[in-house]
């Protein structure tokens, strides 16, 4: 055990079970999402000086001027993809420090998540070698085009906000999947977008805050 797990004791282990008793006070009903929150220790994935704020019902600053989600949203995004159904494939657009790509590793069979800026990329791929996700595939790249040599997806959630959704991802949702992401620049959405055999539905869920959707690697 590494100094970093020294937290996984009791105190961390207490401190996720009130979190989780938060989540259900905010309305998150579904056992397997809060199971998998209650599991996946989120103060690894922020920096130590951190540590003592990760399970507050905040987003924090991970560097380059990203964040790591809140929990709520987390959970509340997941909730809504997996809608009690089984997943198997799921794919993730901005991996971020990699926490949220945990939780998928506790409720899909396979995550493939997708992240522009390398140094970013690197640290969660360390902070998930540290957790043994072994069914949570990373990769540096421009996620706004998927993964199309893998699709389709089962589910798809997009981390960051866009003022529309990328085409290339809608080609990737499987017939009977559903994408989950922010839309909009200022005023954002919370949107679920449904594929079914006629075509997509979209829904307006609630309103939410996340940073931009950039194209490119950094
Ligand atoms: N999933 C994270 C949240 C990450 S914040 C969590 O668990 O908390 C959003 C992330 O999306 C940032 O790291 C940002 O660099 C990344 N991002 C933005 N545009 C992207 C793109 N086109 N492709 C891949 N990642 C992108």
């Amino acid at each position: 055990m590494n100094v970093r797990h020294a937290g996984i004791g009791m105190t961390s282990q207490r401190t996720r079970g009130r979190m989780v008793e938060r989540l259900r006070t905010q309305g998150i009903r579904d056992e397997v999402v809060l199971a998998a929150m209650n599991a996946v220790p989120r103060h690894i994935f922020v920096d130590e000086a951190l540590g003592t704020r990760a399970y507050d019902d905040v987003s924090l600053p991970i560097g380059h001027a990203q964040t790591i989600s809140q929990p709520y949203i987390v959970a509340r995004m997941i909730e809504i993809m997996r809608n009690g159904g089984q997943l198997n494939r799921v794919l993730e657009i901005g991996t971020g420090c990699g926490y949220q790509a945990a939780v998928l590793g506790q409720v899909a069979c396979e995550v493939y998540s997708v992240e522009r800026i390398q140094p970013l990329y690197k640290r969660a791929t360390a902070s998930l070698q540290e957790l043994k996700a072994r069914n949570v595939v990373l990769s540096y790249a421009d996620g706004t085009m998927g993964r199309p040599e893998i699709a389709p997806f089962d589910g798809i959630i997009m981390a960051a906000a866009a003022t529309h959704v990328p085409q290339a991802l809608l080609g990737q949702l499987a017939v009977g999947g559903r994408m989950v992401l922010p839309l909009g620049a200022q005023e954002q959405v919370l949107t679920l977008i449904e594929r079914d055999e006629n075509g997509y539905i979209e829904s307006r869920l609630e309103a939410v805050k996340f940073v931009p959707i950039l194209t490119g690697k950094a």
